[in-house]
């Protein structure tokens, strides 16, 4: 599968099979993506890797891009942009966004921390990048397209409006993509 788009958390090789190399992380005996980028399997040289080309990729409004969410605060979260969506290249504008409170959820919320948390990778639509990357996931389409458990690192599943950690048997809410744990950049 070499040449395929990979997201950080993406199991791409075991280490049976190959030396995990830049771009990538071990657990458990399995080699992940540690960032967003093409996929390389050495066979040669039993390499597995993760390469980031450097054309540049300026964001404007209206882009749908990918985040991860660095923090949360009371009224807004900060996230890192890491990809955009249907484009291989990296982004190399200005990577920090913030999401405000008010453009999380189509509905009312007033805690941030009922929508995303930390770690939480999330797909947004651009509506601003002066004077720094703001973002929204307002729509169906955009929210939270992949989450660990912040408890046990188990990828979380989805259980009715919300999310739901199989190992610590515990709901967790969350503003969802109508894909989560189905996506594929
Ligand atoms: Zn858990």
């Amino acid at each position: 599968m070499t040449g395929r788009t990979v997201l950080p958390g993406d199991e791409i090789a075991t280490e049976e099979e190959y030396v995990a190399d830049e771009g990538t992380y071990v657990k458990e005996g399995r080699i992940y993506a540690s960032r967003v980028g093409t996929l390389v399997l050495d066979e040669e040289e039993s390499m597995a890797k993760v390469v980031t080309p450097n054309a540049p990729n300026v964001l404007k409004v209206g882009d749908i891009i990918y985040v991860t969410i660095d923090d949360t605060r009371k009224t807004m979260a900060t996230a890192t942009a890491v990809a955009k969506d249907g484009s291989r290249r990296c982004i190399s504008s200005s990577t920090v966004a913030t999401l405000h409170v008010s453009k999380i959820s189509p509905d009312y919320t007033d805690n941030v921390d009922a929508e995303v948390r930390k770690l939480d990778l999330v797909r947004a639509r651009v509506i601003g990048v002066d004077p720094s990357l703001q973002i929204t996931t307002k729509d169906p389409h955009l929210g939270v397209v992949r989450a660990q458990c912040g408890r046990c690192k188990t990828e979380l599943v989805r259980k009715g409006r919300g999310l739901y950690c199989p190992k610590c048997r515990r709901s967790q809410p969350r503003k969802l993509a109508d894909d989560y744990g189905d996506v594929a950049i």
